[in-house]
């Protein structure tokens, strides 16, 4: 039950389920989904919610409190290394990857009672609720859809045949879990410094042995990781890196000869396990080609980028259902705190690059689809489209989550609340799987070996030719189109990628405001309208800051804000 009491003094929304309050999140699902599939999932999507509000939140929370700690040694003093979860933690694991199938529901067309296969948008609205509880746990699961996906991709057919069954298993005891192995103490952004060894396993062909230190492990006790190393005598440079299957277990069931060093000390994500590991001669299997090591890495940084995106965007979003709860029960001077015109402002700077997170989640994830069903252009919109998430999504969440955490007061800074956990954890978005600095260089990279930005400007034409709206917002969702795009370009010239993170965020904010006026086309509300005229006034059209108001926001209050 709620633990609703509207008159205590202080409000606390714990038992709520997200998914029943949250009606944008419900009108947008057939906009996105065929309507079948949209009746079929929505008792799945309720008790999510529900979870994610209560049992799940209170087992984030203890989790959180409770961080893994590594084990060396048995009791009996035989040398083996265990990280050890808490209960919080394993029970977690079991919603996520048994119960939500949320690593799996890409690679099998059997969940969920539903005959065939789930579209993108189905596992990314999944964990868009799910994260809004836990953080820490989604980068695990989102290792393990990632690696399936690079394994079936480049994988040998008969590693895809020894792996996949457990990779995509929804039993606790046959699972196995994925983890990504790239990041060395002089080699993070800058991949091609790799130094980690790659040599023939003389014992067993077709087998490798790798060497050397890796810096930053996310779980790392995962029963398969992708590691990046250099063959022996590779060239120089990224040309040198390969790819490898590395198994935590060797076929005589012995543990594989590498070492977890120690856990890292993490502001956030503290449920979740990340480790340094030293390779010393551990046995792993060459994925796709030699030297193609980056590239093909690349796909499953991109997956997870894209993931990375969208815990972004449900990380917002519980800190927005939080600050809004909050505002419509907290009083201040005799009114509650939604009705004070400050505070109405502050809820609508969290609302809107919420509900922009949002729909680039929903956009994306429809890109995706399309792509891999093969449709032209769809994969240079999806390649572009998840730069552009990971880097705008993940830093407005750090400011939003911080913001959030105001609307509380006091008690926003205390422990016992949800909003210290999303602070610290939506701070680590901007840095993993890629800075900030070096998503928004792939935005530039996208444009210039991907036609993305091509495919971006002819995506957004097409939505707008969809779209019914007055010819003064036309053109003026045109113009700013124009000026990205000349901004983007720019950027691509010779000694001008400085201006990389203003055009990803250009960008990122023409995107999402078309996107949001064909929404509100398609669902036939004004809301999303709105919040377009928004994003266009307050992102991207020249502005005075000592110019008072004019009518849009306060239009905009006036729709979201009530009592
Ligand atoms: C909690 C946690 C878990 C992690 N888990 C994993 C994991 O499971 N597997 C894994 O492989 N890695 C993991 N990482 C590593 C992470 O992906 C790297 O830390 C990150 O990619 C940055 O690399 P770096 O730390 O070497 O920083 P550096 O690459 O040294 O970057 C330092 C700064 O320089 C900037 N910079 C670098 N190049 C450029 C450029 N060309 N232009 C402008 N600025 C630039 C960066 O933006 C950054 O601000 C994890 C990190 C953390 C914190």
């Amino acid at each position: 039950m709620p633990h609703l009491d509207a008159t205590h003094p202080v409000p606390d929304q714990h038992g709520v389920n997200l998914f029943a309050t949250d009606p944008a999140l419900q009108s947008l699902l057939p906009v996105y989904l065929a309507p079948a599939l949209v009746s079929h999932l929505t008792p799945h999507l309720m008790r999510l919610g529900e979870l994610a509000g209560g049992r799940l939140d209170e087992l984030a929370h203890t989790a959180d409190k409770h961080p893994p700690e590594l084990q060396h040694r048995s009791r009996t003093g035989r040398d083996e290394q265990k990280v050890l979860k808490h209960p919080a933690y394993v029970e977690m694991e079991r919603l996520a990857f048994g119960e939500y199938a949320l690593a799996a529901i890409s690679h099998r067309p059997d969940l969920f009672g539903w005959q065939g296969p789930m579209p993108a948008t189905v596992k990314y609205v999944l964990t868009y609720l799910f994260v809004q509880a836990e953080f820490g746990l989604c980068c695990p699961v989102s290792m393990t859809d990632s690696l399936t996906r690079t394994l079936k991709k480049f994988g040998a057919p008969e590693l895809v045949a020894r792996y996949l069954p457990a990779l995509t298993s929804l039993d606790m005891d046959e699972l196995a879990q994925g983890a990504m192995f790239m990041t060395e103490q002089s080699a993070g952004s800058d991949i091609a410094a790799t130094t980690t060894l790659a040599r023939p396993d003389p014992a067993h062909p077709g087998a490798w042995l790798l060497e050397g230190d890796k810096w930053f492990c996310s779980n790392p006790d995962a029963a398969l990781a992708m590691v990046l190393a250099r063959v022996d005598g590779a060239p120089a440079g990224m040309k040198g890196v390969s790819l490898f299957l590395l198994p935590r277990d060797l076929e005589n069931g012995s543990h594989n000869r590498y070492r977890i060093i120690r856990l890292k000390d993490k502001l956030g994500t503290r449920s979740m396990a990340s480790g340094e590991i030293r390779l010393e001669g551990a046995q792993a299997w060459l994925v796709g080609e030699p030297g193609r090591g980056f590239a093909q890495m690349a796909d499953m940084v991109n997956n997870s980028r894209l993931s990375n995106g969208v815990r972004a965007a449900g990380l917002m979003r519980r800190a927005v259902s939080e600050a809004f709860h909050i505002a419509r029960q907290r009083e201040a001077f005799g009114r509650k705190l939604i009705e004070l015109p400050l505070m109405r402002r502050q809820l609508m700077k969290l609302l809107l690059p919420s509900e922009q997170a949002r729909t680039m989640v929903f956009q994306t994830a429809e890109a995706l689809r399309r792509a891999d069903a093969g449709e032209a252009g769809a994969y240079s919109l999806a390649r572009i489209l998840t730069p552009l998430i990971k880097f705008r999504a993940c830093r407005d969440a750090r400011k939003v989550t911080g913001d959030a955490m105001e609307v509380r007061g006091g008690c926003g800074y205390i422990e016992e609340w949800s909003d210290p956990r999303l602070v610290r954890d939506a701070h680590l978005g901007s840095i993993w799987e890629g800075t900030s600095n070096i998503v928004a260089l792939d935005v530039l990279r996208a444009a210039r070996r991907e036609q993305s930005l091509t495919a971006l400007m002819t995506h957004l034409e097409k939505l707008l030719g969809e779209t019914a709206m007055d010819d003064g917002l036309r053109t003026q969702l045109r113009d700013v189109m124009a000026r990205a795009k000349a901004l983007t370009e720019a950027a691509l010239a010779d000694g001008s990628e400085a201006l990389a993170r203003r055009a990803a965020s250009a960008l990122y904010h023409i995107t999402t405001a078309t996107a949001m006026a064909w929404e509100s086309g398609r669902i036939g509300s004004p809301e999303r309208l709105q919040l377009a005229r928004l994003v266009l006034q307050h992102r991207l059209l020249p502005a005075d800051p000592l110019a008072p108001d004019n009518d849009a926001t306060a239009q905009a209050e006036s729709i979201f804000l009530t009592a």
